[in-house]
């Protein structure tokens, strides 16, 4: 077996701007058609099932938790980097992305890295759209803090419990699709197995915790976002539910280390 991330091609500032521009769109009137499973209801499963139902596809949310709450996105403290660049202290998105690597002992995926570079400032603005109490400077602006031995101020935090208000702002807006019909949350399901079809992802098979009973879910496309396997290190501050139950059989696994620098 191969291992082959299928990262685009082209320089790194451009790779994903021309992968995104060469996608075929799907016109609004027809994403209804489209059923989309996403496992994992923490903060990347919440946003990216919240955001796709807005969008106008059907989704099937799973979580073996009985509430999104319960990820363990909820126990993130210190903030969320953006160089969105309010203290001109000359950062830049190439900045972050060469510390993030940097922070990573150079072991993360130079593209994935530049990729969330390139979008956290947006996510900064997602979130505050969802509500979530970022700190503020006197004047009302978004306060930035340096964390983690940067060398500029670009962490947005809310106290100590930025990743709880990062959580609760997600969980609002999966809610309101849940309640618009465009979301259907499996609670108490844990993820086995993925269906393949012809190479693709095209559903799962999890266990209903609550009587043990299988179940499969079929989909035009499946999105993994159950989190890092905190269990596969003798010690971690992630919760011992962080198991990647859901990935033993199904994916290709590679330097867990690389965990912790990728959601810098
Ligand atoms: C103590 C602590 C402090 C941190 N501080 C920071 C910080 O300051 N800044 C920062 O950027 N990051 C921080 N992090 C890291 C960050 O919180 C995580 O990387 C991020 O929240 C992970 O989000 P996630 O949605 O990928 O996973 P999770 O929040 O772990 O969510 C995983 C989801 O998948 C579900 N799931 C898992 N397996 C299955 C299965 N088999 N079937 C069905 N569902 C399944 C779970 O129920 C859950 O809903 C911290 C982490 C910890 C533990």
């Amino acid at each position: 077996m191969t291992l082959d991330s299928k990262i685009p091609d082209g320089p790194i500032e451009k790779k994903w701007f021309e992968h995104k521009f060469h996608m075929k769109l799907v016109n609004p009137a027809n994403r209804r058609k489209y059923k989309i499973i996403v496992v994992g209801t923490g903060l990347a499963g919440s946003s990216v099932a919240a955001s796709l139902g807005e969008l106008g596809y059907n989704v099937l949310a799973f979580s073996y938790h009985e509430s999104p709450r319960r990820a363990h996105s909820i126990a993130a403290q210190g903030g969320i980097n953006a160089p969105k660049n309010y203290s001109n202290d000359g950062d830049s998105v190439y900045r972050l992305f060469y510390d993030t690597l940097k922070g990573g002992d150079y072991r993360a995926r130079e593209a994935n890295v530049y990729r969330l570079a390139e979008v956290s400032g947006s996510i900064i603005d997602q979130c505050v759209a969802q509500g979530v109490p970022f700190a503020r400077d006197y004047a009302g602006y978004l306060d930035n803090r340096s964390f983690g031995g940067a060398q500029v101020a670009r962490t947005f935090y809310a106290r100590g419990q930025t990743g709880q208000q990062l959580l609760l702002g997600a969980y609002s807006a999966l809610i309101r699709q849940m309640d618009a019909g465009s979301v259907k949350f499996y609670e108490r399901r844990e993820m086995l197995d993925l269906v393949v079809v012809d190479g693709k992802a095209r559903g799962i098979v999890a266990r209903n915790l609550l009587n043990g009973k299988l179940e499969s879910y079929s989909a035009d496309a499946v999105i993994l976002a159950t989190g890092g396997y905190g269990n596969v290190f003798y010690l971690s501050t992630n919760a011992k539910a962080s198991n990647a139950t859901a990935l033993r059989q199904s994916v290709l696994y590679a330097d867990p280390s690389d965990m912790h620098s990728c959601h810098r």
